[in-house]
């Protein structure tokens, strides 16, 4: 069987990091880092991740200023909320909750978001710059998972890394980040998504593979070769009566039978998530290191 990634136990380290960070960031620079989170609406699923993120800054000590708008806000008053944001000296990142209601039009609210305060490293510019290998953020999954390799000693170079799963958030961001001439990629990638047909021939050749799908256990033991290393980026609700709430989570790979053809494996819950949220919360203190640089 292979060794289980402790996603909760590496970010809990990462988040002891950050916190002496930040309390050397007052200390040394005078200045608390200030995250702006926007919620709007009452999705569950949105609330649940923005009070998550609300609970870590407080507990990071980063300066959290929350907005909870109501679900028919129009797009210009969010925008103008942004706007405000981008100019408030206090705020070094500002994070929109996605999926955002039907009538904004998320690419333009992204847009809006100065690139500098760009914390989720979805603004235009700062995926350019992604690619082109300049200094930016990197979208905070993909850097998550980057991350999980790292504490693991797990090396891309020259690996084949096979990614299921195309989303501007997810795929397309880790696929070139693992392209990059760089410690974290050097890696030869495959991207496989919905039109892509038999995809075990490509996972069964990976020494890595990503899934990042919304499949429950789409990824079964038949599709993988022994010694994989597998990041299970999927979140997937299933039935379960034994569970009070009816349910229980999963992600998009068949753990119990691939973990025992795996060297390594994330679990979900617990593997990549935590991570998603620690990232997020690097990039904001990062961003607050720039504040004394000229932005
Ligand atoms: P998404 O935007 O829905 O993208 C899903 C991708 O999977 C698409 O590229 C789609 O292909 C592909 N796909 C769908 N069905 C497929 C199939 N049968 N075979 C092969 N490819 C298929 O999803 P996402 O936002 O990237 O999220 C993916 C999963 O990760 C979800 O479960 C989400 O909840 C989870 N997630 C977790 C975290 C975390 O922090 N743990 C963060 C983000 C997402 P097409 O492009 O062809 O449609």
């Amino acid at each position: 069987m292979g060794t289980i990634i402790d996603g909760k136990k590496i970010s809990g380290i990462i988040k002891e990091e950050l916190e002496q960070e930040v309390a050397e960031i007052k200390k040394d620079l005078g200045i608390t880092p200030g995250l702006a989170v926007i919620l709007v609406g009452e999705n569950p699923a949105s609330m649940s991740y923005v009070k998550s993120k609300r609970v870590t800054c407080k507990k990071l000590g980063i300066y959290a200023k929350d907005y909870n708008l109501d679900v028919d806000v129009s797009e210009q008053k969010l925008i103008e909320i942004i706007k405000e944001l981008n100019s408030d000296t206090a705020i070094d990142g500002i994070l929109v909750q996605l999926p955002l209601p039907k009538h904004i039009d998320e690419a333009r609210i992204l847009m809006a978001i100065d690139p500098k305060k760009d914390v989720d490293g979805f603004h235009p510019e700062n995926i350019g710059r992604m690619i082109t290998g300049m200094e930016t953020f990197y979208p905070c999954t993909p850097y998550g998972i980057i991350k999980l390799l790292e504490y693991c000693d797990i090396k891309t170079e020259g690996k084949h890394v096979c990614i299921v799963g195309r989303s501007n958030i997810v795929g397309k961001p880790l696929a070139n980040l693992l392209l990059q001439k760089s410690a974290f990629g050097n890696a030869t990638v495959t991207v496989c998504h919905s039109r892509t047909p038999d995809i075990a021939t490509y996972t069964r050749q990976a020494d890595i593979i990503i899934a990042a799908v919304g499949k429950a256990r789409m990824i079964t033991a038949d599709m993988v070769k022994d010694g994989v290393v597998v990041i299970d980026v999927g979140v997937n609700r299933v039935e379960d009566a034994t569970r009070k709430r009816g349910y229980r989570l999963v992600g998009d790979v068949d753990f119990q039978h691939v973990k025992e053809k795996a060297s390594f494996i994330t679990p979900v819950p617990g593997g990549v998530g935590p991570m998603t949220i620690t990232m997020l919360m690097y990039n904001t203190i990062a961003s607050a290191k720039r504040r004394t640089r000229k932005r």
